[in-house]
């Protein structure tokens, strides 16, 4: 394994294309690009100029009319804009949202936002395959109905929305129609004007431009539905005012450009390659793909394993830099929230990774995830308690016995078997399964060392919270350990 891990996080961040990266360069040091884009001299027409040209870049990636594009610093704030800007604006006439559970939480966190502000929100539950429908949102439309925001592309499933079909409805109900389409930009066609979107919203990182800047469509006629969460200036239609980041905006131009440009062959590439990787794990027993059958971006793929834990799945993949539904990775203490509400069971979406591939990844790199996740997988299965039975090797010679107790069980968050292979009050060897985080792994382990040579009358070695303390499990992990501490009980009971 290299140093390096395999970077398969191509839908959390890209690397700046070089290309970008030199022109933004050029508009930052002395030269005739640095002036603010405002001033009224050569400098400021300079930087103004460039910015018209991204201006116009990043339109025809969207099929939008340069003057319908506003910069902003990303896709958190072109969602937030749209969102709060056209129900804040609305909000004499209606006060009633609709979006999905899926929705990124640059979306969900401002209707929350709306909802301390006395709006009603509907939060779609998509189907099974990750999407709305047509049918669904036009039973959720109300007539103080004053926005829907629905997702083009599912960050996590990679699943499209025909928004074409939503948009529809929206347009037949008067309703206008912001998707957030951070994942969808520069990876499928997009034509805002055919699909008929009110508001759309992208950002530069997601396709090999620099963070910290974005853009948000807004079509022609829909400027009066929005009102500002900045004042300042005037700049972008006093929609987005503040000085605006020449450099930023030009780098985010040239990477729309790149990316309509390559477009077409990368989605045939990246495709392929999801596909050899979907093969590969498709070979596992219990292994589900997320979003299908519904169409999806050609880089995301997203799999749940059946019977295995997803913190120890991903702690055993230090070599593969992916994302995971497992609760260890993110800010919430809940599994991926997308996957439940496609219907995922806890344990699925806890065990479910997100491998999303991009421009540098090559048919080497995903062989060698496919290697790297089927070797864990099986590893993680063949040591849980729901693998091979109990006794295996030891067999009962004369003066010994097989003693064994479980902890948890299937379905829980925790499943632990002791295995003691005893000789009269003695334990002379222990052996565990688990199936559980990697600190519970751990600490079962390093019990089973503790167990060797120790008397039936004193087999538990101290507390779960002394073994906390001498493995340095963190607090919230507390309560797994006093599973473990059942599954020694269990022991002593068969024991007696
Ligand atoms: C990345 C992402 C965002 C946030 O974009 P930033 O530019 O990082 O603020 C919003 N929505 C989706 C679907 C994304 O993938």
């Amino acid at each position: 394994m290299s140093a390096q891990p395999i970077y398969l996080d191509y839908a959390a961040t890209t690397p700046v294309d070089a290309r970008v990266a030199a022109l933004m360069a050029e508009c930052l040091t002395a030269g005739d690009a640095f002036g603010n884009p405002s001033s009224a001299h050569p400098f400021g027409a300079a930087a103004a100029a460039r910015v018209e040209h991204a201006r116009a870049q990043v339109a025809v990636l969207l099929g939008a009319d340069p003057a319908e594009i506003v910069f902003t610093s990303g896709a958190t704030e072109s969602n937030n804009l749209a969102v709060l800007g056209c129900a804040r604006a609305a909000a004499d006439r209606g006060r009633h949202v609709v979006s999905s559970r899926t929705e990124h939480k640059s979306v969900l966190d401002p209707c929350r936002q709306l909802g301390r502000e006395g709006f009603s929100v509907t939060y779609l539950t998509p189907a099974r395959d990750g999407r709305i429908g047509a049918a669904a949102l036009a039973a959720a439309l109300r007539r103080d109905t004053v926005l829907v925001s629905l997702m083009y592309a599912n960050n996590e499933t990679g699943v499209l929305e025909d928004v074409g079909a939503l948009a529809a409805v929206c347009r037949e109900r008067g309703v206008p129609l912001h998707s957030d389409c951070a994942q969808a930009a520069g990876k499928v066609a997009l034509d805002v004007h055919a699909l008929q979107l009110d508001f759309a919203s992208l950002t530069a990182h997601k396709l090999y431009g620099p963070k910290g800047v974005g853009a948000l469509y807004v079509r022609h006629g829909a400027r009066a539905l929005l009102q500002p969460l900045n004042f300042g200036g005037g700049q972008e239609r006093a929609l987005r005012p503040g000085t605006l980041p020449t450099h930023q905006i030009a780098g985010l131009g040239l990477a729309c450009e790149l990316a309509g440009a390559a477009l077409a062959e990368e989605s045939a590439r990246l495709t392929a390659l999801r596909e050899r990787l979907w093969r590969g794990l498709a070979v596992l027993p219990g292994v589900h793909l997320n979003g299908a059958p519904a169409a999806r971006v050609p880089g995301i793929l997203n799999v749940s394993f059946e019977g295995v834990e997803g913190e120890s799945l991903v702690a055993g993949l230090a070599g593969l830099a992916l994302s995971t539904g497992a609760a260890c990775s993110s800010d919430s203490p809940d599994p991926s929230y997308v996957l439940r509400a496609l219907g995922r069971d806890t344990q699925l979406a806890q065990a479910s990774l997100r491998l999303s591939l991009g421009r540098f990844t090559t048919a080497a790199e995903v062989d060698r995830a496919l290697a790297s996740v089927t070797a864990e997988v099986s590893r993680l299965r063949a040591l849980s308690p729901a693998g091979a039975a109990a006794g295996g090797g030891w067999g009962d010679g004369p003066g010994t016995r097989l003693v064994s107790g479980e902890g948890g069980g299937p379905g829980r968050d925790t499943w632990v078997r002791f295995e003691l292979l005893t000789s009269g009050d003695t334990v002379k060897e222990a052996r565990f399964r688990v199936f559980g985080c990697p600190h519970t792994t751990d600490v079962v382990a390093w019990l089973c060392g503790q167990l060797r040579g120790r008397q039936r009358n004193a087999l538990l070695p101290g507390a779960p919270a002394a073994w906390a303390a001498a493995r340095a499990v963190p607090v919230e992990k507390l309560g797994r350990l006093l599973v473990v501490e059942d599954a020694l009980r269990a022991c002593l009971l068969h024991w007696a």
